[in-house]
């Protein structure tokens, strides 16, 4: 039913950059044969599930929405496919995606844009704009993402979706094309809270073959959606995360849930965070510094893309022939900051301060969860904006992110979930909801409350 809906719609959403007709078939086929035999069924057998295409999939092409990785099949599955499979999840096919994660609109993939399904002329958030489509669209009951500075929860909040970022750490970078990896967090996407807790139960837990997995169980979040009881729970209100600036509708919706979280007996007060101000500069000092490293890889030699190998040229004319045909605008402008931010003589100026912001946020966070048991705020400033609006001015992209960002930066746990549409333009507003480390049941405990 799946792949049929996923034939119907997907030509106008282009949520999906692969359809793996013949793989899903098979796995469901598996399962079925499975249950016949009276054999013990994963924990989500036969559930089809949409996967940002950013972790790797054996046999399955895996572009990172980017030229550079166009033909590439990996002869390996990421800890979170490998889990996926043994849960007995059906993996429809790979969503589309800014290349490399970096973009908040899906304006920034190579394979060019996904549709907001509210309304086909929009964007349905970055980077991960295709599994958050997927779901909205009704392609597929779960997806997958990955959220650097807001890439799972911002997609959310614009596609009326559940996004979590768990912990960092708390679910495996193991065959998750890396972006900023000490921000970078895979996580699960659905349309309600209790489907999101039963994915990030199957992908998350320790994994030996990530070093910055965290050896710890994974939190009672399946419990913590079932209940849903905020009686007695500190709510914080981020004073320096919404208000002036900020779409009326969106902060209209987001005061009304607050007001539910009060009425159903959380007690709620106004949080400063004054260190919040300096994220956003801080993250785009060290997500490009960290991408710079990273994407030092594709150089034509290990994976994808080779260009200008006609025998007469050097490795590095290769090299930078295929980076220069293969990378996009955008990442070739993070490159660069990062290189620069890099480099001798500007390091302690431009990466050394932005570290020391990041220490800074986290104490706020720090702070601020000796007082309260969660943080709320907006997702994002606005609804979803036109297709278009924001591709030739990088700045006014970047801010999307202004409340989702401090979050990776201090490795919290976070959700967006829907809290209504906008009046002025009928737009899903999305609900953040921040909770300390280690702590992403409460999330759920309060985004079933408020869902
Ligand atoms: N929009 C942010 C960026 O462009 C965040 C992306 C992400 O979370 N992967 O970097």
């Amino acid at each position: 039913a799946h792949l049929a809906r996923i034939e119907a719609v997907d030509e106008k959403v282009h949520a999906f950059l692969h359809i793996d007709r013949e793989g899903a078939l098979a796995q469901a086929r598996a399962v079925d044969a499975k249950r016949a035999a009276g054999e013990p069924l994963g924990p989500l057998a036969g559930v089809p599930l949409a996967m940002k295409d950013i972790f790797t999939t054996e046999g399955v092409p895996t572009t990172v929405g980017s030229k550079i990785l166009e033909g590439w099949i990996p002869p390996y599955d990421s800890t979170v496919t490998r889990k996926l499979k043994a849960a007995d999840v059906v993996i429809l096919g790979k969503t589309n995606m800014d290349e490399f994660a970096m973009g908040s609109s899906t304006e920034n993939s190579a394979y060019g844009p996904t549709g907001n399904p509210w309304d086909l002329t929009r964007i349905p958030g970055g980077s991960g704009g295709g599994s958050a489509a997927a779901l909205a669209a009704y392609e597929a009951p779960l997806a997958l993402g990955t959220d650097t500075g807001g890439s799972i929860r911002q997609p959310a909040a614009v596609t009326g979706t559940v996004g979590v970022k768990p912990t960092y750490g708390g679910v495996s970078r193991y065959g998750m094309v890396a972006f900023s990896s000490s921000l970078d967090q895979g996580g699960p996407c659905a349309r309600t809270v209790l489907d999101a807790a039963l994915l990030h139960e199957a992908i998350g837990g320790h994994d030996p073959l990530d070093s910055t997995s965290i050896d710890a169980p994974v939190p009672p979040v399946v419990e913590a959606a079932r209940s849903g009881d905020v009686r007695g729970m500190r709510i914080g209100v981020v004073k320096e995360l919404g208000g002036e600036g900020y779409q009326p509708g969106v902060v209209q919706r987001f005061e009304e849930s607050v007001e539910v979280l009060r009425g159903l007996g959380a007690e709620v007060v106004e949080i400063s965070c004054p260190s919040f101000v300096y994220a956003l500069a801080a993250y785009y000092l060290i997500a490009p510094s960290e991408c710079s490293s990273n994407l030092a890889r594709f150089d034509a030699m290990r994976y994808g893309l080779r260009v200008g190998d006609d025998g007469t040229k050097s490795a590095e004319e290769v090299t930078a022939l295929t980076r220069e045909a293969g990378f996009g605008p955008e990442v070739k402008r993070r490159i660069i900051l990062g290189t620069y931010a890099l480099s001798s003589g500007y390091y302690d100026a431009y990466y050394g301060s932005a570290q020391k912001v990041r220490t800074l946020i986290t104490r706020d966070f720090e702070k601020a969860f000796e007082q309260v048991d969660v943080l709320v705020s907006p997702t994002t400033p606005t609804t979803a904006f036109p297709l278009g609006e924001r591709v030739d001015d990088p700045l006014a992209m970047y801010l999307v992110d202004l409340c989702t960002i401090p979050v990776n930066l201090a490795g919290n746990a976070a959700m967006s979930l829907p809290c209504g549409l906008a009046p002025e333009d009928g737009l899903p507003v999305g609900l953040q909801i921040i909770a300390p480390a280690l702590k992403d049941d409460r999330l759920y405990r309060v985004g079933a409350a408020v869902e």
